[in-house]
């Protein structure tokens, strides 16, 4: 047989196993039902390839993130953006800084791209500080600095203030900020991509939007850097289908931030409730919170109960992740935790 390379050998494939469940609050998905009622495929052509500019989706796009459509590239999913722009700046042997702990995934990028991967330890209570973040730099000195904004799956939050000062700081380094749970909290810095020709920020229709489906992404950056960045990007990136039923959606954008506002009110209802139970709950700006649990196997105790959530436990010893779900969502997933806390006694 012949082989892989030799750099991609130590790569543990990404396979999701499909679990049985009654309620999913493992993937930091959408639950915007109402949304869905107002999607359709009628005016679908599959025969023809999609516009492979997406001119509609990203007009769509330049009026909610507040720029212009010169400034967008959309891929399939934010993933397929963060690779391709690692890719297209990093040589052997340079390195990409992210966040330790954050999105398993930037990892993979990295051994994807044969390049270095380089982290920056939080604090002992799971977040991040300006000084950890530029004394790390300096001593790494990263071709790209990924700052993920809220960061997952911690939740925590660096103000706007001070990534302006790390910006201020970088010299020949590119800064990405994925900012793809920004709706939920804290404030996005696409207004600063004319002012920092380095700046790259990540987007996604995967969270905010419940259309995690669909493998929606934007990237935007001022236009040099967005006119450089299509020199690699596949033609034909984004399918049709997804395409339209996206405009869709940014024609139904109350339904959306009305879906926001209910996520982030149930976010606080279940912090509540999570630390009227005696759990350790950290403060999040997103669709999710962090957990600190000492009950043995609390994700496979309610996976066994058909409830998701995310186990975290190989990374950082009894923390679990869970998504904010509906109401509903929410009450059945307290009622089940209640079990297996007196289950567990
Ligand atoms: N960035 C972060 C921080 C994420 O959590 C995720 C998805 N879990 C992604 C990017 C990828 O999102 P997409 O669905 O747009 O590929």
């Amino acid at each position: 047989m012949i082989d892989i390379k030799e750099s991609l050998k130590d790569i543990v494939p990404y396979k999701v196993t499909d679990k049985p469940y009654d309620i999913k609050l493992d993937a930091n998905e959408g639950c915007n039902y109402m949304l869905n009622s107002r999607l359709n495929l009628n005016n679908l052509n599959p025969q023809r390839y999609p516009d492979s500019d997406a001119k509609e989706l990203r007009e769509n796009m330049a009026e909610y993130y507040g720029c212009k459509m010169e400034n967008i590239l959309v891929g399939n999913g934010s993933s397929d953006l963060l690779l391709t722009t690692i890719n297209a700046f990093c040589k052997n042997k340079e390195k990409v800084m992210t966040f330790d702990p954050s999105f398993s995934m930037y990892g993979i990028y990295c051994k994807l791209s044969n390049i270095k991967h380089t982290t920056i330890k939080s604090k002992d209570n799971y977040s991040f500080s300006l000084e950890n973040i530029i004394n790390k730099y300096l001593i790494e000195k990263p071709k790209i600095l990924l700052i993920c904004n809220p960061n997952n799956p911690t939740g925590s939050y660096i103000k706007k203030s001070d990534i302006i000062k790390i910006l201020e700081k970088v010299e020949d380094t590119i800064v990405i900020m994925d900012e793809a749970y920004i709706e939920f909290g804290g404030e996005s810095t696409v207004d600063l991509i004319n002012e920092y020709e380095n700046l790259i920020i990540m987007r996604t229709l995967s969270k905010a939007f419940g259309l995690a489906g669909l493998r929606i992404g934007a990237l935007i950056s001022n236009e040099n850097m967005v006119e450089n960045l299509w020199k690699v990007k596949l033609p034909y990136n984004l399918n049709s289908a997804s395409q339209l039923l996206a405009n869709q959606a940014f024609q139904n954008i109350e339904i959306i931030n009305n879906h926001i506002e209910l996520i982030i009110e149930e976010r606080s209802r279940l912090i509540k409730k999570l630390e009227d139970m005696d759990f350790k709950v950290y403060p999040s700006m997103t669709n999710f919170i962090m957990i600190e649990s000492n009950i043995k196997d609390l994700a496979s105790k309610l996976e066994n109960k058909k409830v998701l959530i995310r186990d975290f436990n190989k990374d950082i010893k009894n923390h679990y992740r869970i998504t904010v779900g509906s109401r509903e969502d929410n009450n059945y997933l307290i009622k089940i935790l209640k079990e297996v806390k007196n289950e567990s006694r």
